[in-house]
C-alpha cells in the first residue's frame, strides 16, 4: 500500500510514532525515524531495521536538516508524520511559564517546523502531511491547558494548510487519538481516579493501543486517501461522540 513511498516519522522512537513507523515499513515504505532521544531512537531503528536521525523538533534548523538529508539520501519525500509531542496535565494557575512554552514549542511549533521544511518536497511528490492532534484539540479534557491549546492549534493549522495547498497536490490531515497506552500516558493510566475518568468518557470503556492508531496513519499516507484533506480524524473509542 505504501510501496516506494518515503516517510519521516518524528517522535518515532517509542509509543504511537514507533507503531506508525513499524506499520509503514510493513506496508513497504522507506522510513526515517526522527527523535530527540538517541538511545530509544537507535534501539527502535535497530529493531525495525530503518534509519534513525536525532532531531529536536523545537529547532527549525534541525528539522530542515532532517528533511534535506532524507531527500538527499532517498531521492524525495512523500510523507511527514509530525508526531513528536510531550504531555502536560497542569491547570493554568499551577503552570510554570516554562512548561507552557515547552508544550507549545514541541507540540505546535514542532508540527509547523515539519510541515514547512517538508512542503517544497511534498509539492513535488504530491505527498502528504499527517499531524498528531488529540481529542484534547477537539473537546475539553481535564487540567491540560497548554496541551489542549497546542492540540487545538494543530487541528486548526491542519485545516488551514490543507486549504492553502489543496490545489498543489499536497494533502494535510491530523489524527486525533483518545487515550492510548504509551510511555506518555503510563503514569496517568496507573492513577485510579484518572483511569476511571477515561473509562467513563470512553464509550468503548477502555483506552487504545498504539497499533490501533497506526492503521489510520497508513491509510492517510496511501493513495486510497486521495480525496481526504483538512480532516481531523478522531480515533478515540467514541470519546468525542459522547
Ligand atoms: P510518547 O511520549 O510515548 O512518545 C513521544 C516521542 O516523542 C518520544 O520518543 C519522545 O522522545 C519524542 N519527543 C519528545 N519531544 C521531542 C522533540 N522536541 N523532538 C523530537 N522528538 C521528541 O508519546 P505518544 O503517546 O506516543 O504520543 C505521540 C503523539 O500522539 C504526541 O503528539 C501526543 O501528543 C499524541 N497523542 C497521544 C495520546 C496518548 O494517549 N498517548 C493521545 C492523543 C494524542
Amino acid at each position: 500500500m505504501l510501496d516506494s513511498k518515503i516517510a519521516i516519522v518524528t517522535g518515532g522512537a517509542i509509543g504511537i510514532g514507533k507503531a506508525i513507523a513499524e506499520r509503514f515499513l510493513e506496508d513497504g515504505a522507506t522510513v526515517v525515524i526522527a527523535d530527540i532521544d538517541e538511545e530509544d531512537g537507535a534501539a527502535a531503528a535497530d529493531e525495525l531495521d530503518c534509519r534513525f536521525e536525532r532531531c529536536d523538533v523545537r529547532e527549525y534548523d534541525q528539522v530542515e536538516a532532517l528533511v534535506e538529508g532524507t531527500v538527499e539520501e532517498f531521492g524525495g519525500l512523500d510523507v511527514i508524520v509530525n508526531n513528536a509531542g510531550i504531555s502536560s496535565v497542569t491547570s493554568v494557575e499551577e503552570m510554570e511559564l516554562e512548561e507552557w512554552e515547552a508544550v507549545l514549542e514541541t507540540n505546535l511549533d514542532g508540527v509547523m517546523h515539519g510541515t514547512k521544511a517538508a512542503m517544497p518536497h511534498l509539492r513535488e511528490s504530491d505527498g502528504c502531511v499527517i499531524n498528531l492532534g488529540s481529542i484534547y484539540g477537539l473537546v475539553g479534557g481535564q487540567g491540560a491547558a497548554s496541551y489542549s491549546a497546542a492540540k487545538g492549534g494543530v487541528v486548526n493549522f491542519t485545516q488551514q494548510v490543507a486549504i492553502d495547498y489543496a490545489d498543489q497536490g499536497v494533502r494535510v490531515n491530523s489524527i486525533c487519538p483518545g487515550f492510548v497506552e504509551t510511555p506518555m500516558t503510563e503514569d496517568l493510566l496507573e492513577d485510579e481516579r484518572f483511569y476511571n475518568f477515561i473509562e467513563q468518557k470512553t464509550p468503548m470503556d477502555r483506552h487504545g493501543q498504539p497499533e490501533e492508531i497506526a492503521p489510520m496513519a497508513a491509510f492517510l499516507a496511501s493513495d486510497e486517501a486521495s480525496f481526504i484533506t483538512g480532516a481531523n480524524i478522531p480515533v478515540d473509542g467514541g470519546w468525542t461522540a459522547f
